[in-house]
């Protein structure tokens, strides 16, 4: 890491801690030592280049996610305390209607000012809700991961492509799959959204399974993944390929006691030197319009030049 970003990155830690020890009730020793140690270890596992590693972008992602379920928890427990008391107001409030005397001045405004506090507290929860909300939005749109599979997104995409096609020479194979899931929208239009989310999961389960760790898998779009296979050739691609198609049509999905079958269809290519990620894509594309119009549920490949 550089040294700014080290810098910036011990600025953030100090500013997090400071903020949610203004935000607790009792903060304790305990808490800051727990909180640093955290921190630390976070430091230690980040590596140079994080894209590298999903482990180190999904734990990055995982922990900036853990607080801010945190803080919204801490918030919750900090208005439904302050909801309990002004309810207890409320209710001797009340019972002092009942009284033989009512002072009706005196009742009044009282019950003015309870709601009053009820009217600022809802406000409170509304601006740390829009807050928390917003924290949400930048996170996901800084993170590499994809919120939904958990596998990388068309950011990190992006930036993996560039860094490889950016190489002078690159001397090892190093082919590009488009997946892309069949027919995916009747699949949403007959068994519903969730389920169709539910198929993106075991989707990108099944290939985050069968893939070796080197091996990236991104989700390109909202139905479509790109896998990146490094270092093998054009025949062990071909049995992956292969076998990650076997592996979707041949299991069958239970989603509320229905079976749902899914199938993918799948363009291939491999690099060519002078490949920029926009052709190299492309030619991915191609292959798998190929595939989707040969009937879908099948491989297709395409090379530079048809070599
Ligand atoms: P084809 O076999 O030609 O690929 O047809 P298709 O229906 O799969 O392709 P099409 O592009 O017509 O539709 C893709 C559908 O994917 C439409 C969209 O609603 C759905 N989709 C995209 N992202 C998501 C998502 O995150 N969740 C769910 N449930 N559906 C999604
Ligand atoms: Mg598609
Ligand atoms: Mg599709």
């Amino acid at each position: 890491m550089l040294k700014d970003d080290l810098k910036s990155l011990v600025t953030q830690i100090y500013k997090n801690l400071l903020e949610q020890i203004d935000e607790q009730k009792d903060a304790t020793k305990e808490y800051v030592v727990e909180y640093f140690k955290e921190a630390a270890d976070i430091i230690s596992t980040i590596k140079n280049d994080d894209i590298h590693s999903i482990d180190q972008a999904k734990l990055t992602f995982i922990n900036a996610y853990k607080e801010i379920a945190t803080r919204s928890l801490s918030s919750y427990e900090h208005t439904s305390d302050r909801f309990e008391e002004l309810a207890q107001m409320h209710k001797e409030t009340l019972n002092e209607c009942h009284q033989q005397q009512i002072n009706l001045p005196v009742i009044t405004e009282k019950f003015n000012d309870i709601q009053t506090h009820m009217t600022n507290e809802v406000k409170k929860a509304n601006a740390t809700i829009s807050e928390l909300t917003k924290q949400i939005k930048t996170l996901e749109e800084t993170s590499n991961i994809d919120a939904l599979t958990k596998v990388f997104n068309r950011r990190a995409l992006t930036s993996y492509l560039d860094e490889i096609c950016s190489q002078e020479n690159i001397t090892y194979e190093f082919h590009l799959l488009i997946l892309d899931i069949d027919d995916f929208k009747k699949i949403n239009d007959t068994y519903g959204h969730i389920a169709g989310d539910k198929i993106l999961i075991f989707i990108a389960n099944i290939l985050k399974k069968t893939l070796r760790d080197g091996d990236k898998i991104f989700r390109y779009g909202g139905e479509e993944f790109i896998i990146v296979l490094n270092r093998i050739d054009s025949l062990h691609c071909k049995k992956i390929t292969h076998r990650l198609l076997e592996l979707i049509r041949g299991n069958k999905l239970i989603y509320k006691g229905q079976n749902i079958n899914v199938t993918m269809s799948i363009g291939t290519t491999i690099y060519a030197h002078g490949d920029t990620p926009d052709t190299l894509v492309a030619r991915a594309d191609e292959a798998l319009y190929r595939a989707k119009h040969n009937g879908k549920n099948q491989i297709h490949t395409e090379l530079k030049n048809g070599i």
